[in-house]
């Protein structure tokens, strides 16, 4: 038989058969190197093979025997079929029975050679198997299911454990592949090579053997993802910037222009920042912070060297409202400013420029200041990247929550295409160590650690049913004193009554009943406001801006609320449902409050009172996000932090992602590589199996 390929369709596999190949697509595996990487969960440890007579109780055992008797009985109530063998080895007798698999009775024949294999019990001298696994065995064909490490793997509906071995024993002999790890590095860890490691995941010899190629595998993933990263910034420090320079007294009077001080940290990010935009070549920095540490004022000041330098600095916003909130926050902070500052959305087009001079104007007109670059700092939503948007020096690109802006990007938003503007990403998802230096290897790090020293700890409670009339009174004096409260639900629509009577749904309270109770029932002397994703974007801002005006007290709110927004005089948070949000979502939630220098409260409302909830009180606990991030990752892995559970990390990696030593010999080593050999010409089979992976790949 000619040796297979990876790239060979499963179908294309003599005696895997169609029927089996489709089956296999179901878990999306189409290729041979689809079925390789499809590694097993753990393994069942068949490999004691015993004599009928040496067999104890309890043990987990492999028989080889010849089948004697067979038989197929009913039971008469719940009409089930079952199944018997008995089994004779020379030294003693066993019994094997099976419950629900009738066609069993035609695949176990009298005189068949049988191994069969599993936990042992005795009916009377007997000893007997209950459903265990089994294969005939024939002299051509050695065991895959049994007398050995059997690999158990994940399944699906009509794709069992059995179907896999099955199929991986029509592939597996006859696989040549190649290396495509450097021959150092292989050396270096003492991996066994790609082909070795093969084998020994989906036959091995020993557990050692499998978590050798196990370690070999992850190594790979987080390596490859590194490779990815190294070269995605070796590609940016193939163009060239436009250099910003600053001179420190004009930093300091901006500084003495603030209504507040800067903490230490924002300081120093502000100041990594003033690095990049000095440097020649296009960078990328992702800036972290919690909620409230003042993020945004420091790209702020940033953006401003840029229009110093004569350059054009762009804010993206992942919403209208945020974006409006942007644009005012920073008229606001820097209302003398002469640069020319826009806001430009779907529905806006607005120019400041400077000592309350604020102008809407047609888009048109605004594009073309843009263009003529007297217009310097444009805040927008993702509509300040299309294509009738084009800038005269774009500088500087900052985005929130959007980890990445390749070359391709940033390349369609110039014209002179050797220069790139630099990129930030806040975020305010607080990302552990060992994570963010994978996942962001190719970003450059800023942490603000501290929070604006006027902040006092927002203080949060689990409160169940009973004491909820007593929130609501605390509330109303809250308010009474002028401050806001939000009240944030899971769901927009009341449920059906079928979801009512659904345990799950039991906390789900929504919005518009929610609206309704509160502003007839406890809220009834305040005024009420309702925010939610089905109203239209003009709906949405006006009540953000009454909101934000104070002639709304209480707004009662879905999740859209959850990045960014800004209210210093909202005091009082009620999250319904608390235990139905994520641990990184509800500190997010908790963070557009006490943002003012008043005392604020955060209620977490939960009716499934009495259920052990760690994750709610950790967040009742936690000093900051960073403390979250890794209860978080303990509690739930790495999953949460990329995002939707279909990440575009492979499993494999996201396993590794909690080694750390791993992790970072995976990243010295790719960030060597491609510092000797950025174009991989040294190892084109390594290129090629990179190319592939990052299709596979869609981290963001
Ligand atoms: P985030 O990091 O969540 O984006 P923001 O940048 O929106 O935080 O800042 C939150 C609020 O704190 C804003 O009203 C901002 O003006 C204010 N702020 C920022 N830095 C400081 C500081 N050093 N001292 C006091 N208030 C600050
Ligand atoms: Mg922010």
């Amino acid at each position: 038989m000619p040796s297979i390929e990876l790239s060979t369709q499963l179908r294309d596999v003599k005696g895997v058969g169609n029927k089996f190949a489709s089956s296999l697509e179901k878990l999306h595996i189409h290729t041979v190197k689809d079925l390789l990487y499809h590694f097993p969960t753990r393994y069942q440890d068949f490999s004691d093979v015993r004599n009928i007579s040496d067999i104890d109780e309890n043990a987990t055992v492999t028989i080889h025997g010849v089948i004697t008797k067979t038989s197929i009985t009913r039971t008469p109530r719940k009409h089930m079929y079952i199944v018997q063998a008995y089994v004779e080895d020379g030294t003693g007798k066993a019994k094997a029975v099976w419950f629900n698999q009738k066609y069993l009775i035609t695949t176990l024949k009298k005189g068949s050679s049988i191994n069969i294999s599993g936990k042992v019990s005795f009916d009377g001298k007997t000893p007997q198997f209950t459903s265990p696994e089994f294969e005939i065995i024939s002299s051509e064909k050695t065991p895959r299911h049994t007398g050995k490490l059997i690999p158990i793997y994940p399944e699906t509906k009509g794709v069992t454990s059995r179907l896999i071995r099955f199929v991986i024993g029509k592939v597996l002999p006859f696989i040549q592949v190649k290396e495509f790890l450097p021959q150092h590095i292989i050396q270096k860890n003492s991996f066994p090579s790609l082909q070795d490691s093969f084998h020994a995941i989906h036959s091995p010899s020993s557990l050692d053997e499998a978590e050798a190629a196990f370690k070999r595998f992850s190594f790979q993933e987080i390596f490859l993802i590194q490779l990815t990263q190294a070269f995605e910034r070796y590609k940016l420090s193939q163009h060239k910037a436009y250099i910003s320079s600053y001179a420190p007294e004009k930093i300091s009077s901006y500084l003495t222009s603030l209504p507040f001080e800067l903490t230490a940290s924002q300081k120093e990010v502000l100041y990594e920042i003033l690095e990049d935009m000095g440097r020649t070549h296009p960078t990328s920095r992702l800036v972290q912070g919690d909620v409230g540490s003042g993020k945004t004022v420091v790209v702020a000041l940033a953006s401003l060297v840029i229009a110093d330098n004569g350059f054009q600095a762009v804010f993206m916003a992942p919403t209208e409202i945020l974006a409006r909130q942007h644009f005012l926050t920073f008229t606001h902070l820097f209302p003398h400013t002469n640069t020319g500052v826009a806001l430009l959305t779907a529905h806006h087009a607005i120019a400041f420029f400077g000592d309350g001079l604020e102008t809407e104007l047609s888009k048109k007109d605004l594009l073309s200041y843009i263009k003529k670059g007297s217009i310097r700092i444009v805040f927008g939503t993702h509509a300040v990247i299309q294509k009738d948007v084009s800038f005269k020096h774009l500088a500087l690109v900052v985005v929130d929550e959007q980890h990445r802006f390749g070359v391709e990007q940033r390349s369609r938003l110039t014209k002179q295409k050797d220069i790139l503007p630099h990129f930030i990403s806040m975020s305010a998802t607080p990302i552990p160590r060992t994570l963010s230096l994978t996942i962001f290897g190719d970003l450059s790090l800023s942490t603000i650690t501290e929070l604006p020293k006027d902040r006092k700890k927002i203080k949060t409670e689990i409160v169940p049913p009973p004491k909820q009339p007593a929130v609501y009174e605390f509330i109303r004096s809250e308010l009474d004193k002028g401050h806001q409260c939000f009240v944030i639900c899971p769901r927009i629509e009341a449920s059906d009554e079928s979801e009512k009577k659904n345990i799950l749904f039991l906390d789900a309270v929504s919005v518009k009943e929610e609206y309704a109770r509160l502003s007839t029932g406890e809220f009834k002397n305040y005024t009420v406001g309702m925010l939610h994703g089905q109203m239209k974007s003009e709906e949405k801002a006006s009540v953000m801006k009454q909101f934000k005006e104070g002639s709304i007290d209480v707004l009662v709110s879905t999740s859209i609320v959850e990045v960014g927004v800004d209210v210093p005089n909202a005091t009082t948070m009620i999250i319904e449902g608390a235990q139905l949000f994520g641990l990184a979502q509800l500190h997010q939630f908790r963070g557009r409050i006490g943002r003012g220098t008043e005392q604020s409260h955060c209620f977490l409302f939960t009716k499934t009172s009495g259920v052990q909830n760690k994750r709610l009180k950790a967040l009742v606990s936690a000093k900051n996000g960073f403390e979250l991030a890794e209860i978080d990752l303990s509690l739930r892995g790495p999953g949460q932090f990329l995002g939707s559970e279909q990440s575009g990390m492979p499993d494999l990696a996201m396993k590794a992602l909690s080694d750390s030593q791993l992790i970072s010999s995976a990243h010295k080593e790719a960030f060597g590589l491609i510092q000797k050999d950025p174009t991989l010409a040294k190892y084109p089979y390594l290129a090629t199996y990179l190319s592939l992976f990052k299709k596979s790949l869609h981290l963001e």
